[in-house]
Order: structure tokens, then sequence, then C-alpha cells
């Protein structure tokens, strides 16, 4: 059965053409505005809520959950209808509450220093299945309002175009989120960011560089070999030209590898011609990829000196390392562990 988030408001009116008309938008802010379940809409008569429980099911089934940061992180191993297993991350901090979402089970990218790209890519999600995981979100963040939504999770968003576009343009219209407030992680495929560009969305773009000279970044991200340097930058050119909205580039700091002085002017020069933000995020250790991630006082050193190179960096906190949830750890191997639990306790 589907998730009932499938449905847009056109499907939901004509599934419930023989309902008085005022009932389509009691599911319809129940669904959106409240982030409830079917069984959650309270506003509507019991067999309504019946029917339309009969007709779709929830996407997403709770695996694991584990929290770190006194609470403040929380990460779900979500099950999905036919097995698969993907990861969200709510992080609470003072001035916003945000969700990190998968968009895909796993990723064909096969990025070496990735948790995910190590454990290789198992399918697309569908609409439904992103939305579900903000709204799931949604209902865990209460009483705070969920604020803001990131595509950082397991997969390549713009690998899944038509979904990540798709979902992106409900969460703007029917939970009125703003671009600020809607970030897409690329790995830098160039015809897609040409074409999301067009598309007219409320979102901001971040595009994981982690090198800058084609050499190194073959190695590290091996979707550079068919979208090298030269072309990705057309592509950010487009997409400065067509949006108006300025870029970040994330820019994940691997000790000898991407963080010498040499690696720090080789991002200068390419970020400043962009006029892009980077994000630095410290290499969080993943099972597959044996390279230190640069030492503290490096990753300050590193960020002082883009900012001397006239670049604005920020350095990104490592939330829901110790839960393996923070960047690029997301792997959805306990799974694994938790099915054997459970066999057992049964
Ligand atoms: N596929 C998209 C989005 C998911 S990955 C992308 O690659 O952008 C989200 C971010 O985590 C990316 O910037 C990615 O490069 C980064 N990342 C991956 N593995 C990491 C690791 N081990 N440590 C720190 N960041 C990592
Ligand atoms: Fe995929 Fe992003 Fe991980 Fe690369 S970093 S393997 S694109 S999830």
């Amino acid at each position: 059965m589907p998730s009932i988030y499938e449905l847009d408001l056109s499907d939901l009116a004509s599934l419930l053409d023989d309902e008085p008309r005022y009932r389509v938008g009691q599911v319809w802010r129940g669904l959106w505005d409240e982030a409830l379940d079917v069984s959650g809409i309270t506003t509507v008569p019991k067999a309504l809520r019946q029917r339309l429980a009969a007709q779709f099911a929830p996407a997403l089934e709770v695996a694991h959950e584990v929290t770190s940061d006194l609470g403040a992180t929380r990460k779900w191993v979500f099950r999905l209808h036919d097995g698969a297993t993907i990861e969200t991350v709510l992080m609470n901090y003072a001035d916003r509450v945000t969700v990190c979402v998968s968009s895909q089970a796993g990723c064909a990218m096969g990025c070496s220093f990735c948790a995910t790209g190590q454990a290789g890519f198992t399918r697309h999600l569908s609409v439904g299945e992103v939305i579900e995981q903000v709204m799931f979100a949604a209902r865990a963040a209460a009483p705070r309002r969920l604020s803001n939504v990131v595509f950082m999770g397991m997969g390549e968003p713009l690998a899944n175009y038509r979904v990540t576009a798709e979902v992106v343009k409900r969460l703007h219209e029917h939970r009125s989120m703003s671009a600020r407030h809607l970030t897409v992680s690329t790995v830098g495929v160039a015809p897609a960011i040409e074409r999301l560009a067009g598309e007219g969305l409320a979102l901001t773009l971040a595009v994981s560089l982690h090198a800058a000279n084609d050499t190194t970044r073959d190695e590290l991200v091996p979707l550079n070999r068919r979208y090298p340097l030269a072309r990705l930058r057309s592509a950010c050119e487009v997409w400065l030209e067509t949006t108006g909205r300025r870029l970040s580039f994330e820019w994940a700091l691997i000790e000898g590898v991407n963080d010498t002085d040499r690696a720090m002017h080789e991002l200068a020069e390419y970020a400043g011609g962009l006029r892009a933000h980077v994000n630095l995020i410290p290499l969080n250790p993943t099972p597959g990829y044996l390279v230190r991630g640069s030492r503290l006082a490096r990753v300050s050193e590193f960020r002082e000196g883009l900012e001397s190179l006239g670049v604005n960096a920020t350095v990104r906190n490592t939330r829901g390392r110790s839960i393996d949830a923070a960047c690029g750890q997301l792997a959805a191997v306990t799974n694994a562990r938790v099915s054997r639990v459970s066999l057992r306790s049964r």
C-alpha cells in the first residue's frame, strides 16, 4: 500500500470526491500542518479515517532509534515496505530544528570516505518515503517546530531528481518552508544542477567539493571523472546566474589529503570565482576509509587561511558522531544487529 504522502492536493480531492468538500481541507491540514498520520486526524469522522487507513499505509517502520548530545540529536533507522533500510537524523539547535533526510537507500556514487558510498546502492526513495521522514521528525520535534530540512542523509538527491524536486516543491508550498530552510546537497551532478536551476524552486544548494584539483577529486569522488571541476564550475555558474542565489561548498577535511596549504589555495581560487561559501566538515570516521580527519587545530587554521584569502568559511560541528549519525556515517548497518536482536527476543 502506498504512503498517503504520495498524494498531492488534487489527488486527494479526487479521491474524496464523494465526501463534503471541506473534508479535503481537513485531511490536508492534518497531514501537512500538523504532521499527523491518518489515524490521528480526529477532525474527520472515524469512518473516513478507516477508509484512508485501508488504502494507505505508513511508509516507515522504526527499526532502531539512538540518541546523543543529551537527547538533542536523534537518529532513526527505518525499514521500508520491501525491507530496504534508510536513516534520518533530527538535530535540535538553540535557534533551529533540522532534519537530515535520505533520498535513496544507499548510494551509487561510491565516494571513498563515505559510509553510504561504501555500502552501495539499493534503490531510489519515493516522494512519500522522503516526506514521511520529514513528518516523522516534525512529530518527534514537538513542541518545537521543525524549521530546516537538509538532503544530506543517505543517497545522492540529484540522482533521484524527480523525487527531490517534487519534495522540495511540496515542502515549500504545503509547509511554507523558505529557500533558506531547504538545502539540497549534491556530489556534483552537473547537468542536474543546471536543470534544477531552471525549476524556479525555493532551495539552497550545497555542492560537496572536497578537492579543487581533478587528480585528488577523481580519487575522493569518482563522479568527478564524468563531470570534472571545469564542468562543475560551469554548472555552478548557471546556478548563480539563473537563481541569483549563492551556493556553498562542502569540504570534509582529511589529514594530508585536502588540508594542505596548496589545497587551501586551490579551494580559495575555485570558491572565490563563484563567490561561494565554504562549509568545512572535520572528516567523520567510517569503517571503510582509514585516513584520518584533520586535527581540530588544523581545521581552525584552514578556516582562517580561507578567510584571509577572501573566502567565507564556517566549520560544521560533528553532531551525532558517537551514534554514527554525523555526515557520511549513515549506512543503516545497525539494522542487521537490530533484526538479530528482535528475532531472538520473539
Ligand atoms: N550525496 C550528497 C548528500 C549526502 S552526503 C552529497 O554527497 O553531497 C552529505 C555530506 O556528507 C556531503 O557533503 C558528503 O561529502 C559528506 N560526507 C560524506 N562522508 C563524510 C565523512 N566521512 N565525514 C564528513 N563528511 C562526509
Ligand atoms: Fe553518495 Fe554523497 Fe556518500 Fe558520495 S558522499 S557516496 S554522493 S551519499
